[in-house]
C-alpha cells in the first residue's frame, strides 16, 4: 500500500517533468533541426561523463547547435524552460566539470561549431568557432606559414579550442607564449539567457577582432571560468609566422629535485617553446605502451616533417637505432624545443640549455622524445588507458619556480607514505613535468589503476588499441584509494600556493580567494547567470556532488 501510494503522489510531477522535457526537445527541434537534437539514452549517458566520472544524473537532452545565432536560441530556449546548460566541447577533460548535477540538464554538444570563420592575415588574427578542435585549427594554417603562439595541448585531436579556454591549457607554445588564454583576441561569448557579448577592439565593422585590450579585460574574465560565466562561442586568436627553425635537446638527471632545479633554471632563461619531462615511473609506462605499429607511424612524422628526405631518413634511423633504452631505469628525462627565426639563434639556444643542465647534473641523450613529439604533437589520446589497461588520471599543480621542488619532495613523501596501499591495489604514480613561459612549472603526477573502462573512454581509445587490452572488472576499492590520492595532492599543493588549470568541479578554487575576490566571482556570476544555469557547481560556486566512475 506505502508503494501505491508514492506512486500516486510522484505520478503528477514525473508527468510534468516528462512533459517540459518533450516541449523543450520540440523548441530545440525546431532551432537546430532534428539531426542537431538526440534524446537517444546511449548518447545521453555518454554526455554524463568525463574522461574521470560518471555523474549520478543522465543529460535530458543532447542539443549541438551550428552557429552562433542557433547557439544563442538555444541558450535562451534552455534556459527559460527551467533547465541547466552542461557545455561540452571535446570531453576529454576530467574535473567532473560539464557532468549533469541535476535531473533537468541538457547537454551543449558544440561539435558542430567547428568552423575556422576567418584566416585575416593582414590583422594578423584567426577567429574560429569555439568546437573547432586544436588540431583542426593547427593543419589549416600550417600551408600559410603561419600559427597561433600557444597551438594545442596533447589532446588537441579530439580537444577544442573552446574548452581549452574555458580551462586553460599548457603544451604547444605554452614555454614561450604561456597558456592558451594568452593567445586570445577576443570573445563572443553567449549567455545562459542567450545574449551575446563581444570582448576587445572590433575594428570599423564592429566585427574584426584586432586587439584584445579596450578597457578591463572582459575576455580574461572568461578564460578559465570551468564554463561557468558565458558559453564561448566564437574565439579571435593572435597569429605569428611559423618559426623557420627548431631545434630539440634532451637530458637525464638522477634525481627529480636535479631535475627540477634545472628546468627551473632554463625556465628562467626562456629558451625552449615547449620543455616537458618525465620521472622513471611515466618513463616506463611510455615504453611498455609503445608498439611497432606506433614506431613506424612515429618515424613516417619524423621524416615528413625534416627539410629534405635524406635528413629525415637520418633522424628516422638515428631514432630507430637508438631503441628505447638510452634513458636509465631510475633517470628522469627533460625534452626541450627550441624555435626561432635563424638556424644560430636556435643552436645557440640549445647550448645555453646544454650549459644550464650540465651545470645542475644533467647527462645529454637522445633527443629522440622531443623530435616525437613535435613530428606527431596530435595523437590519438590511447594513452588514457595504461599499458595493461589499466584507468588513468592526472591531477596537478602550477607551481612558482622556487617551490617546484619542495612540492615534488612533499608529494613523494605523500606517495611513499601511501606505497603499501597502492600496491595492494595495483595502483602506481607517475610524473608528467612541463614548463609555462618564464615563470611556472606544472607537476603533475599520474595515477593507474586496474578498473573497468566506461563508456566515454571506449569511445575514445581508437578501436585497434582497445581491442589489444584486456578489459577488467570493476573495481572501487582502487578507484577509492586513487580518489584519496587526488584529495591528497590538492591538499598539499593549496601548501605550496599553487594555481591550477581545468578547475571544474575539483579543485579549492573558492577557498584559494579572499573575500574581496571571492565576492567579485559572485557578483559577476550573478550578473551573467542569475539563474545559475551554466554548469551549477563549477568553480566552487555552489556545492555539487559527484563520484568516480
Ligand atoms: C590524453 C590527454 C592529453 C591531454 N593533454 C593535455 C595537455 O597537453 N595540456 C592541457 O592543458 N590539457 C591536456 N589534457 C586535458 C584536456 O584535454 C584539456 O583540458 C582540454 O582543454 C579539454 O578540452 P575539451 O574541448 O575536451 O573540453 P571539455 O572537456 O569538453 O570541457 C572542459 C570544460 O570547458 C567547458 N567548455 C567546453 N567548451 C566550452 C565553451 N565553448 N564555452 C564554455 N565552456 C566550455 C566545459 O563545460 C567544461 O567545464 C589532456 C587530456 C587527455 C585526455
Amino acid at each position: 500500500m506505502a508503494g501505491a501510494d508514492t506512486t500516486d503522489l510522484q505520478r503528477p510531477s514525473l508527468v510534468a517533468e516528462d512533459q517540459a522535457r518533450d516541449a523543450l526537445t520540440a523548441v530545440l527541434v525546431q532551432v537546430v533541426g532534428p539531426a542537431g537534437v538526440s534524446v537517444d539514452l546511449d548518447q545521453r549517458k555518454l554526455h554524463s561523463q568525463d574522461i574521470w566520472s560518471v555523474a549520478g544524473e543522465t543529460v535530458e537532452i543532447v542539443v549541438a547547435p551550428a552557429g552562433l545565432e542557433e547557439l544563442s536560441r538555444v541558450a535562451a530556449a534552455v534556459s527559460a524552460a527551467g533547465f541547466t546548460i552542461a557545455p561540452r566541447g571535446g570531453g576529454m577533460s576530467y574535473t567532473s566539470a560539464y557532468i549533469p548535477t541535476n535531473a533537468k540538464t541538457v547537454s551543449l554538444d558544440l561539435s558542430r561549431m567547428n568552423r575556422i570563420l576567418r584566416v585575416n592575415a593582414d590583422d594578423m588574427t584567426v577567429t574560429v568557432e569555439a568546437g573547432c578542435t586544436w588540431a583542426a585549427l593547427d593543419a589549416a594554417l600550417a600551408p600559410s606559414g603561419l600559427r597561433t603562439p600557444f597551438w594545442g595541448p596533447m589532446s588537441g585531436l579530439t580537444s577544442t579550442i573552446g574548452g581549452g579556454l574555458s580551462q586553460l591549457n599548457a603544451m604547444f607554445g605554452a614555454g614561450q607564449y604561456g597558456t592558451s588564454s594568452e593567445s586570445v583576441v577576443a570573445l563572443t561569448v553567449v549567455l545562459s539567457d542567450g545574449r551575446i557579448l563581444s570582448t576587445g577592439a572590433r575594428g570599423p565593422d564592429g566585427d574584426t577582432p584586432f586587439y584584445r585590450h579596450y578597457g578591463p579585460d572582459l575576455a580574461g574574465l572568461f578564460c578559465g571560468d570551468a564554463g561557468v560565466f558565458g558559453i564561448k562561442a566564437e574565439i579571435t586568436l593572435r597569429l605569428m609566422r611559423r618559426p623557420q627553425h627548431e631545434g630539440y635537446v634532451s637530458f637525464a638527471f638522477s634525481t627529480g629535485e636535479a631535475l627540477l632545479t634545472a628546468m627551473a633554471e632554463l625556465t628562467r632563461a626562456g629558451l625552449s617553446s615547449e620543455m616537458c619531462a618525465f620521472d622513471p615511473g611515466l618513463t616506463k609506462v611510455r615504453m611498455k605502451r609503445a608498439s611497432l605499429a606506433t614506431d613506424v607511424k612515429t618515424l613516417g612524422a619524423v621524416i615528413a616533417k625534416e627539410k629534405n628526405l635524406v635528413s629525415g631518413l637520418f633522424s628516422a634511423a638515428k631514432i630507430a637505432m637508438g631503441g628505447r633504452d638510452y634513458i636509465e631505469a631510475e633517470e628522469y628525462s627533460v625534452h626541450l624545443i627550441s624555435e626561432g627565426r635563424s638556424k644560430a639563434g636556435v643552436a645557440e639556444d640549445l647550448d645555453a640549455a646544454r650549459a644550464i643542465a650540465a651545470a645542475h647534473g644533467g647527462r645529454e641523450i637522445e633527443n629522440t622524445i622531443a623530435k616525437v613529439i613535435r613530428a606527431n604533437p596530435f595523437p590519438p589520446l590511447n594513452s588514457i588507458l595504461g599499458p595493461e589497461g589499466e584507468r588513468w588520471a592526472p591531477v596537478h599543480g602550477v607551481v612558482s619556480l622556487s617551490q617546484a621542488t619542495g612540492l615534488f619532495e612533499a608529494l613523494q613523501a605523500l606517495f611513499a607514505e601511501m606505497t603499501p596501499a597502492f600496491e595492494a591495489q595495483g595502483v602506481y604514480v607517475g610524473y608528467l613535468f612541463t614548463a609555462l613561459s618564464t615563470n611556472a612549472l606544472i607537476i603533475e603526477p599520474v595515477f593507474y589503476w586496474p578498473d573497468v573502462r566506461h563508456a566515454l573512454i571506449d569511445a575514445t581509445v581508437e578501436p585497434q588499441h582497445l581491442s589489444r587490452l584486456p578489459t577488467l572488472p570493476q573495481n572501487p576499492a582502487a578507484a577509492a584509494l586513487v580518489t584519496e590520492a587526488r584529495r591528497r595532492v590538492i591538499e598539499i599543493c593549496a601548501a605550496f600556493g599553487c594555481g591550477h588549470f581545468q578547475i571544474g568541479r575539483a579543485y579549492p578554487y573558492r577557498e584559494s580567494r579572499d573575500a574581496a575576490a571571492w565576492s567579485l566571482i559572485e557578483a559577476v556570476k550573478a550578473a551573467l547567470d542569475p539563474a545559475d544555469a551554466l554548469n551549477p557547481g563549477g568553480l566552487g560556486l555552489s556545492a555539487t556532488p559527484t563520484r568516480p566512475a
